[in-house]
């Protein structure tokens, strides 16, 4: 008798429905499995007959064929065993047909009959429900990244006698609904009122946060580069569903969703030259993601962007425009997205103290310029922001200053974006830093003021037009942050100054 049973294959964080198509016929033992399967399910053949042995279910004299179905997709790992495994107990009389009808199983079995958790249950079940199942079995272990999927019936299962019993019982499920807005909220370990003086760049990352541009810190080493970056995220405004969605599903398919957390902050990913470019970008057999998956919908944080190779800074200027990885692979390609906001940082020179009081800079002017000639063109281009952040004066430290917190600045940095999602509700784009050359000519009009200013500016510093679209993004943010239709020349001074203003570009810019 022929059984069918659904079960979903994954490729990257999209799922197909594929079919364990299950034959039993009585004759000679014997398992026969096909259907382009990688090595891990070729070995689910022994977990299977074992573990229906150690549920006390005999399985003797029968030839078992199995194919798993469409047989173009390559199918790997042992999230399939489940669906096999109700596929045998329906033919054995075990399980009813008619139980399993719009229900999809996924799960690995242990030869002790044990369900084990599997990568990837959320995009498998957001997949299920895409095409229109109503009810998914997975394992106990990953039942809390399948609750964040809404309008679904789902039955998390300890071994297969749970299984059974589950199936059998015909106890009617709800469809579960997200508990996901009741643990959205924002709390990090660390804070902006920790950041002492400062004032420039903290103003400076609150227009990165409005705008979600990328950002260069220049500085001695010591001066709180890093210290800086990390509270960076905690201004960003908080993660909405689909995005909480979206970061898990990395998380799922690299099996870093942990039980009873989760995800309701952006990420912060930290990363050093020295990191091998698979651990960068992604890669392997069966591509995972990389760092710059990982910090997708939070920031990418490359500290000593100076000492990258070439070639990993070649493919980060590919990745900033389409904000999108194609890994391949031999049967096919995966798209992994990255949609970070990059927060670079460096000395100024190789020993690090160009331009500093403190110290005095021990490098030759060729030296510097070697140093400095791998962040020309095309990759500073893309960084919207470059700021250089010196020591604080020792002043700064005691200044009976109202210090500002994370949350009151994130307030108004959602407030900008809310005034950029309206201004953009008809582009395919969500924030001023995305914004193309025909946006920037339609949303950043200036007046005759303001264009004379600029124009006195592009002379004096010898403008690109890159760098004077960038300026127009900027000064865009300042005037959305004052909730302002108009930008000013005010905010065209201020944005200059995230460009030019800096000892070490102004020939470059
Ligand atoms: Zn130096």
């Amino acid at each position: 008798m022929l059984s069918i049973v659904n079960t979903i294959a994954l490729n990257g964080t999209e799922g197909t429905v594929v079919e364990a198509q299950v034959d039993l016929s009585a004759g000679i033992p014997h398992w026969d499995m096909v259907g382009m399967l990688g090595t891990s399910i070729k070995e689910s053949k022994e977990r299977i007959t074992v573990a229906i042995k150690n549920s006390g279910i005999k399985l003797v004299g029968k030839k078992i064929s199995v194919n798993l179905a469409p047989a173009e997709i390559r199918k790997e790992g042992s999230s399939f065993d489940l669906a096999i495994a109700v596929g045998i107990l329906i033919n054995l009389g075990i399980i009813k047909k008619e139980c399993i009808n719009s229900a999809v199983f996924i799960g690995e079995i242990s030869y002790s009959g044990k369900i084990n958790s599997v990568k990837g249950v959320l995009p498998m079940c957001l997949a299920a429900q895409k095409n229109g199942f109503k009810r998914v079995y997975i394992p106990n272990s990953n039942i809390n990244e399948a609750r964040l999927v809404n309008n679904l019936e789902i039955v998390s299962v300890s071994s297969l006698k749970d299984l059974i019993q589950k199936i059998n019982s015909k106890i009617p499920i709800e469809k579960n609904i997200s508990q996901i807005e009741r643990y959205a909220k924002v709390e990090y370990d660390v804070d902006f009122a920790e950041i002492y003086g400062q004032e420039k760049a903290k103003r400076a990352l609150e227009i990165v946060a409005a705008g979600n541009h990328n950002c260069l810190l220049i500085g001695p080493p010591g001066v709180g580069k890093t210290m800086i970056a990390k509270r960076l995220i905690t201004i960003f405004p908080k993660l909405d569903y689909d995005e909480i969605i979206e970061i898990s599903k990395t998380n799922s398919i690299l099996g870093l969703t942990k039980e009873n957390e989760i995800i309701n902050k952006r990420p912060f990913i930290e990363v050093n030259p020295n990191i091998t470019l698979a651990s960068f970008i992604g890669g392997g057999r069966n591509p995972m993601p990389g760092a710059i998956t990982l910090a997708n919908l939070g920031i990418l944080f490359m500290d000593e962007f100076a000492e990258f190779d070439s070639k990993k800074l070649e493919m980060l200027r590919n990745i900033l425009d389409l904000h999108a990885i194609k890994l391949d692979r031999v049967h096919a390609s995966v798209q992994y997205p990255c949609n970070f906001v990059l927060m670079a940082a460096m000395n100024p020179c190789p020993c690090g103290y160009f331009g500093s009081h403190d110290k005095k800079c021990t490098c030759s002017e060729t030296k510097i310029k070697r140093y400095l000639s791998k962040l020309s063109g095309p990759i500073v281009d893309r960084i919207d922001i470059q700021l250089n952040i010196s020591n604080v004066e020792y002043s700064e430290i005691y200044k009976n200053k109202k210090i500002e917190r994370s949350e009151d600045i994130r307030k108004r940095v959602e407030m900008a974006r809310k005034v950029q999602m309206l201004r953009f509700a008809k582009e395919n784009i969500n924030t001023n830093s995305e914004m193309n050359t025909s946006q920037i000519k339609k949303y950043c009009m200036l007046d005759k003021e303001c264009k004379s200013f600029l124009e006195k500016i592009y002379v004096k510093y010898k403008l690109n037009i890159r760098t004077y679209n960038n300026i127009l993004k900027i000064a865009r943010t300042i005037a959305d942050l004052r909730n302002n239709e108009r930008i000013d020349v005010s905010c065209i001074a201020e944005a200059i100054q995230y460009k030019v203003d800096n000892k070490f570009y102004k020939k470059e810019v």
